[in-house]
């Protein structure tokens, strides 16, 4: 029987000799910010990576294992010796299991739920903690998955439809979720604020009587950035809008900005932001692999084509009505970048930073639920006159 620590030593081996092939990794595990511990609630694994890297983390039965996949990350820096004086784990192992993707194994000897697995930056770079707490064994095998790309998409299935049938379908997305905390400023998660000013939009739009609403996410939960929009295109939304309260290091950035979709002619502020929010899929793991081959490029292009006139007039009649109703010192803006959650083909959509968490006045707006209420009305009256001008531009084109 090969001994625990003789098998750390082939996997090291054998991951020498992929890395030295491989192309250089965008992420690294670095030994420092890199432990497994032992508490009477659990065990806790925290991985500090150099760069945010892709992850997913998952359990698998027979045998019970614990499974860390990280997208274009290397494993070197890996302390040895990590799960010594952990009887929990039998063995942990690592390693490239397919170029670009590396893993870590853990053999639990008792079944152990994954209660939290959070990423977040650090100064200058990113942690993932997870945390495991003990369960039955049924629990464990109920569980764990066969296809963890299934882990994904398992919650969003109850999201309903609220409003009257035959009104206009507004899907709001309030950004991040779960994996990804999206900006973190003095401790605040803008994955937090923007579900509440969601919730908040969603009660003003339905008391309107005007709009149905369907949220993309209701809880704390991660949604990949193409489920986000497959649920508008599911349910039929009318219009999508995307929320956001970014941190932005680059430059001041203050007040709301409105987004709409565009593959040229992006600002430099607007690549960066787009950037940030494309981060998401990145953050919690899903692979984007296929996103940008050059068949679905020019797909996309040509789908596009039609519904970004659409996207513009609605991103120009946002812009214009917050504009005219903020308080005279928010600046609305509106810009155009190249937003992976703006995809979709047929639907006009909108992302909106409603105000950057890294303005010390925009982070104690948008925490005021005061301001949250006027920020969701005013965007109420910049749906009800969107949908005039497009009733009117029918009526154009019918005559
Ligand atoms: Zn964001």
């Amino acid at each position: 029987m090969v001994n625990k620590l003789q098998r750390a030593f082939i996997t090291l081996v054998c991951f020498a000799a992929i890395a030295a092939s491989a192309p250089l990794s965008a992420a690294e595990v670095i030994a420092q910010g890199t432990i497994l511990t032992r508490s009477v609630d659990g065990l806790t694994l925290t991985l500090g990576l150099s760069a945010p890297a892709p992850f997913k983390v998952y359990t698998l039965d027979n045998p019970r294992r614990l499974l860390v996949d990280l997208g274009d990350t290397a494993l070197a820096g890996m302390p040895s010796g990590m799960a010594a004086g952990v009887p929990e784990v039998t063995a942990l192992r690592y390693g490239l299991f397919q170029l670009g993707q590396a893993r870590i194994v853990l053999d639990l000897s008792a079944p152990m739920a994954i209660s939290s697995a959070l990423a977040s930056g650090t100064g200058n770079g990113a942690q993932i903690t997870i945390e495991l707490a003990p369960i039955s064994a049924d629990d464990f095998a109920a569980a764990s998955v066969d296809n963890p790309a299934a882990l994904w998409r398992s919650e969003q299935l109850s999201a309903t439809i609220e409003g009257t049938d035959g009104l206009p379908l507004i899907v709001i997305d309030p950004g991040h979720g779960g994996l990804d905390n999206g900006a973190v400023q003095s401790e605040i998660a803008e994955k937090d604020i923007v579900l509440q000013i969601a919730k908040t939009l969603r009660e003003v739009l339905l008391e309107d009587g005007r709009f149905r609403v369907l949220l993309t996410r209701e809880s704390d939960v991660f949604v990949p950035l193409g489920e986000r929009v497959e649920i508008a295109r599911r349910a039929g939304a009318r219009a999508f809008i995307s929320l956001h309260a970014d941190v932005v290091t680059l430059g001041r950035a203050r007040g709301t900005t409105v987004f709409s979709l565009s593959e040229a002619g992006e600002s430099q502020q607007a690549v960066t932001i787009a950037t940030l929010e494309n981060r998401s899929d990145l953050v919690a793991g899903i692979s984007v692999e296929g996103e940008d081959d050059q068949l679905t490029q020019v797909l996309l292009q040509l789908a596009h084509r039609e519904t970004d006139a659409l996207s513009n007039r609605f991103a120009d009649v946002m812009a214009e009505t917050l504009w005219f109703q903020n308080e005279s010192e928010i600046k609305s803006r509106r810009m155009a970048g190249g937003f992976r959650v703006l995809r979709a083909p047929d639907i006009p959509s909108l992302l909106i930073e409603l105000g950057f968490m890294s303005d010390k006045t925009d982070l104690e707006k948008l925490q005021n639920p005061e301001w949250q209420v006027a920020m969701s009305e005013t965007l109420r009256d910049g749906l009800r006159r969107w949908l005039v001008v497009e009733d009117d531009m029918r009526g154009l084109l019918r005559n």
